[in-house]
């Protein structure tokens, strides 16, 4: 399967990722004092997925609150330009 993705979209998924990298960066479970793990699929903002995982529900509730704002902070960004 080949496809395409102009270079715009690729800069953008990238600055995504690094965002929601940044993020999570100092996340650790507070019981387990483990990091939760990140894997993205998809090449383009329309189609990124994240998934999560991690040692438990309560780190997976921390990471996606910390994910949330991400979302949110890309959708204004996209909304005002
Ligand atoms: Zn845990």
């Amino acid at each position: 399967m080949f496809s395409v993705v102009s270079d715009f979209d690729r800069i953008r998924v990238e600055r995504f990722k690094q965002c929601t990298e940044d993020k999570l960066r100092d996340v650790r479970c507070p019981e387990h004092n483990q990091p939760p793990r990140l894997r993205f699929q998809g090449t383009t903002l329309r189609d990124v997925s994240i998934s999560l995982s991690g040692c438990c529900a309560k780190v997976m509730e921390i990471a996606n609150a910390r994910i949330g704002s991400v979302w949110l902070g890309e959708a204004e960004k996209t909304k005002a330009s």
